[in-house]
This record gives structure tokens, sequence and C-alpha cells, in this order.
């Protein structure tokens, strides 16, 4: 049987590496892209003035886009949109639009078109091996890794939605697990055709300490997120198992080193899970864990779903009262992550595909950690 799948044509590295085989000018990627971008289903091949060989390239290894959006839900008050995103070898994966324009609340329909900031989650994997006890992802297992065009087709997607400003690598898998496709992806993010800013990426980690290292050097200024979610590193082993690989505090020392001379800002995540770790004590932990660091706390209201049954979400008295200790005693900058798009299960740790149907994905849903950095810069 032959194998019909094709490169995507917002692969870029693959791109670049064929077009220099045919000593074909790398003008021709900007200048595809953009006719991509501005023509809802056209064909890379038949963007203007390419040379013969470059169009013959384009119609044989690559396809135009290798992925399409299989279902799109929309939450109620319209701010959060969620795509599952069918790729060529059958996997799927979601990506979640947040609008954050101050006439959200107001909307009640469908998806609008130009919002002023919204910001895309995007998936780097489907499933994840990581298995965080919290995660609806985690239950899925590892099924395969997003290649670097497959990741920005999720924003290519996204882009013809909404205008896109910020994005976050926080949907299902783990990015630094799939680390050269994330970097590659970035790249093409914040390069000439699409020119996202750099510090308006973030790439979220559990804590794989040699690529945070390694994230520094090569994409200096993009955000860093840590999922935290626990003070020390006893409760952090059985939240995160990934914890019993990458001690707290060789995370924190790797932190440090992240943050030295770097202007970027690094998030703490931290989901609140009722008598696990949202007590008095735990907020104390944590300042003395991050004090003197600059560093910003992003306290995440955990999204029950069915499965994940283990835990319950803390009550918003013991969310305030973590918040209050870790501004007022530590003067650790803090934030309350706002619960957005429940109702089409695309809030934080509800990613989760299992299978595909037309009807909203709820219960069997989706993973991540959704994060506007608009709003706390
Ligand atoms: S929280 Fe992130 S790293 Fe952990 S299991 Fe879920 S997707 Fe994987």
């Amino acid at each position: 049987m032959v194998d019909e799948r094709r490169y995507s044509i917002f692969d870029e590295k693959i791109l670049r590496d064929e077009l220099d085989a045919l000593h074909a000018n790398p003008v021709h990627i900007d200048s595809t892209w953009r006719f991509i971008l501005a023509h809802k289903n056209a064909e890379a091949y038949d963007t203007p003035d390419l040379p013969l060989r470059v169009r013959t390239l384009f119609s044989t290894k690559f396809k135009t886009m290798t992925s399409y959006v299989h279902t799109q839900h929309d939450s109620l008050d319209g701010r959060t949109t969620k795509l599952l995103i069918k790729f060529q070898n059958g996997l799927s994966a979601e990506a979640v639009i947040i609008r954050h324009d101050s006439s959200a609340g107001k909307y009640a329909g469908g998806p609008r078109t130009g919002a002023a900031r919204a910001t895309l989650c995007v998936s780097s994997q489907v499933g994840c091996k990581m298995g965080c006890t919290f995660c609806a992802t985690g239950t899925m297992g590892f099924k395969g890794n997003l290649s670097a065009g497959e990741i920005v087709e999720q924003l290519v997607h996204a882009s013809q939605i909404t205008s896109i400003r910020n994005v976050v690598f926080m949907g299902m898998g783990e990015p630094m697990n799939n680390y050269f496709a994330v970097v590659q992806a970035v790249k093409t993010m914040t390069g000439r055709c699409f020119q996202l800013s750099r510090k308006h990426i973030t790439v979220s980690t559990v804590g794989i300490i040699p690529k945070i290292i390694a994230l520094k050097a090569d994409l200096p200024d993009v955000s860093l997120a840590i999922s935290l979610h626990a003070p020390t590193q006893e409760l952090r082993a059985e939240i995160v198992p990934a914890a019993r690989s990458f001690p707290l505090s060789k995370l924190i020392a790797a932190v440090d080193a992240y943050l030295v001379g770097s202007k970027s800002t690094v998030f703490m995540e931290y989901v609140m899970l009722a008598a696990v770790n949202d007590g008095q004590e735990h907020a104390h932990q944590m300042g003395k864990l991050l004090n003197g660091r600059k560093v910003v706390v992003n306290l995440i209201p955990y999204n029950p779903t069915t499965v994940t049954m283990q835990f319950k979400a803390s009550g918003s008295t013991e969310v305030l009262k973590f918040q209050k200790i870790l501004k007022e005693v530590y003067g650790i900058r803090t934030t309350v992550r706002q619960e957005m798009g429940q109702d089409i299960d695309g809030a934080c740790g509800q990613l989760h595909v299992s299978h595909l149907s037309n009807k909203p994905s709820r219960p069997n849903s989706t993973v991540l950690d959704i994060e506007d950095l608009g709003l706390i810069k």
C-alpha cells in the first residue's frame, strides 16, 4: 500500500532543505505561506510566480494542510473555542482559543472574528506519557509526537477564526518531550510571516531540566511555565510523577539559571486540589521556596473531569487565602486563573480525546493550562 502522507508546507526546516536542494530561492517560503493565509482552501502550488520546479515540489512532496478541523465547539459565553484537529495519520489533538477582549462577556452566539487579544493553546503531542495525576490527557497514554508543521497548522486553523496574539504550549502533551518540533514551530510562528512576538509565546513543562536549559539558548525571550503543583518534593512526586526523575531542588536551580540575564517571565502553575495542596501551610512552603525569585505564581482552579475522579476543586476561600499569603507575606506576584471554557471541556486539565464525535466532547474531553499572558503583564 502506498503511503500518501506528505510533509506539511508549514514544516519550515524540511521545506527549506528541499528548496535548497533545488537551488531555489527561499523567498518562496514566505510568499507561499502568505498566499495560503490570505486565501482559505488555496493550494500552495497555486502561489503566483513560483518557478515550475518549486510548483512541482509543492505538489509532490508537500501538502498545503495535513490536518483539518474535525469539530469546533464554542462556549456559551463565546470566549472559548475548542478545535478538535485531525491529522493525516488519523490521530487527533485539540487546540483552544481564548478571547480576552472586553466585549467577550456580552457575547452569547458563535465565534467572533477580530477579537483583540486572543490566546491560542496548542498541543505538541497526541496524549502524554508523563501521567500527572490530575490531568485528563495523562490518562490517554502517549500516542505520538506532532511535527513542527502540525503544530503550526493549529495556528493557521485558529487564525482563520480569529486574530491570535499569544500562543501557549499548554495543550496536550509535554512540549519538552517533543523539543525539536516545538522549537522549530516557535521559530516559524515568530518569523516574518506569522510575526508573533516571542514575548507572547509560553512553553510549559513539568520540569524536564536539560530542556529548560536548552530552551534559554534556543529561544531566548519566550516565557517558561513550570507545572509545579506542590511546594515540596514529597508531595510533588505524588502529584507529578516526573518529579521523581527531576527533583524539586534541581528544578528550582534550573529556573534560577533560566532567569539569569533573561527578560522572559517564568510562571509557576499550581492547580488547586482540595485538601491535597491548598492548605495555608502549603502556601507558606511555596512562599519560602520561591522567595526572592522573579516568578509569577498562577493558581489554577481544578476542573473536575470524569476521567480523573480522585480530586476535588479547592473552594474559592482556600484559593484566595493561598493567594493572600503568597502576595502579602512573601511579595510574590500571584494570579488566579479565570475559569473559562468549562462547558466545552476546554479548561485547564480537561483536554482529552478519547473518540471523535460531532457532539460536544464532555465528559470525555480535553487537557490544558490556559493562560492569557496579556492579562498579567
Ligand atoms: S499535565 Fe501536561 S505533562 Fe502532565 S500528563 Fe497532562 S499533558 Fe502531560
